[in-house]
């Protein structure tokens, strides 16, 4: 037989999953246990000593399972399978992105230590940087990104802080505008920067393109998160999040999620397994989606500017080079300016009938929302109009609805403010 390797999507259903183990169910089950037997002490202490790391396991060796804490088929095959789209070696999957966020922040920082992070992150990521870490004596340095790399030295240097940097965070494509970070600069910014052996790590929060459309681990980056509450989920009816990269860190991650406890359990595991079988499809038909919905807006005269990916012309310069590096498709996530300020905004989002009003992004129903009032409210005023974060800004998260029926109700709704 020729040599032939599947693609992540016809792997989706199967990777990982042994139905001879499980009375021959297709499906993986539940395993909605805390505890596993072992068959003899001997092999208990066996699986101890590597789940603790105190040896590496042998070749031979074929590990059980102990403890849900640790590890769960659920979240396993979830992990394995998850993997394969970014081509990392391993996965930790969490009960939400922001416990994948903050382990993996404190497992790599230590007091003293200081983190560069692109500007704006994700509210509850500003959040966590600026108030929770802090107080464990790790500040921070938050860059604007979307400027030559000088200039980004130039704000390291002025900080008084470079030497002490040990991780950079980047968000790309930028919630809710779309501004796109140069990964690969931010790289080559951290190992100049080094004055330590070990190198200073890069993590990169991938939620907006979800493992289709963007691989940071491709990119120079060296962890990458998810916020798998959006469209690794997808069917907004779980919160979940995930680690992944090299075996060596994300074994750190996973040590790190075994003593705060914040791994996902069995039953989000498995919503997860089910959700990962259709994500490229409902990816791509929101993509698609979104592309009608973009040129619908583009030409309707209520609508004074499309954040929208596909709009992107090489006139653009950094940022259309920056898209055409990184990114593989113009994404399902909009955010448009609507003529005149919250009264029209909210006029438009209060009338909306078959897209709902809500935060989040990522799932199979359209969402709408005001970033500058809701998810982005948190945000400095003078900031949040400098990234043009105004108050005429609405964001649309695309789903898998019929195009035509999302543009004849976002034109109804347009028609009544
Ligand atoms: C939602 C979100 C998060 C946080 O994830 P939770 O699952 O809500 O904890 C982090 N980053 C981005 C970009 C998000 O959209």
């Amino acid at each position: 037989m020729n040599e032939h390797s599947f693609s992540p999507e016809s792997q989706m259903m199967s990777f990982g999953y042994k139905p001879e183990l499980s009375e021959g169910a297709i499906k993986c089950p539940i395993f909605q246990t805390s505890t596993f037997a072992f068959k003899k002490a001997e092999d208990g202490k066996a699986f101890f000593e590597v789940a603790y790391g105190k040896r590496e396991k042998t070749d031979e060796e074929e590990l059980g399972l102990i403890y849900s804490r640790l590890n769960n088929p659920n979240l396993q095959i979830t992990e394995d399978r998850l993997c394969l789209w970014d081509g990392a070696e391993d996965a930790a999957i969490f009960e939400s992105g922001m416990g994948a966020i903050s382990s993996m922040l404190m497992e790599f920082l230590n007091p003293g230590d200081v983190l560069l992070h692109s500007v704006p992150v994700y509210g509850g990521t500003d959040h966590f940087i600026n108030h929770v870490l802090p107080k464990w004596g790790i500040h921070s340095i938050g860059v604007n990104p979307y400027q030559d790399k000088e200039d980004v030295m130039k704000e390291i240097e002025e900080s008084g802080m470079k030497d002490k940097i040990r991780f950079v965070y980047l968000e790309t494509p930028a919630n809710p505008t779309n501004a796109l970070v140069d990964i690969g600069m931010f790289r080559e910014i951290a190992d100049s920067i080094n004055t330590q052996e070990e190198p200073i790590y890069i993590g990169v929060d991938n939620t907006y393109m979800g493992p289709i459309w963007q691989h940071p681990l491709k990119l120079g980056a060296d962890m990458v998160i998810y916020s798998a509450t959006k469209y690794i989920g997808g069917h907004s009816d779980l919160v979940a999040g995930a680690c992944l990269g090299s075996a060596d860190l994300i074994k750190r991650v996973k040590g790190f999620r075994t003593f705060m406890g914040n791994m996902a359990g069995p039953h989000t595991g498995w919503l997860l397994m089910r959700s990962l079988e259709t994500l490229k499809v409902r990816m791509e038909k929101q993509a698609q989606n979104a592309q009608e919905v973009a040129a619908f807006l583009n030409s309707h005269p209520k609508v004074e500017k499309v954040h929208y990916l596909g709009n992107l012309k090489p006139e653009d310069g950094r940022q259309y080079d920056i898209f055409k590096k990184q990114c593989t498709s113009n994404g399902a996530m909009l955010a448009f300016d609507i003529q005149g300020g919250e009264k029209e905004a909210f006029k438009f989002l209060n009338n909306v009938k078959l897209i709902k009003l809500a935060v989040s992004l990522g799932s199979t129903e359209s969402l709408a929302e005001h970033p500058a009032t809701m998810t982005h409210s948190d945000v400095d005023e003078d900031l949040r109009n400098k990234i043009g974060i105004t108050s005429s800004l609405v964001r649309i998260s695309v789903g898998v609805e019929d195009a035509k029926d999302l543009i004849w109700d976002i034109e109804q709704a347009l028609a009544q403010v």
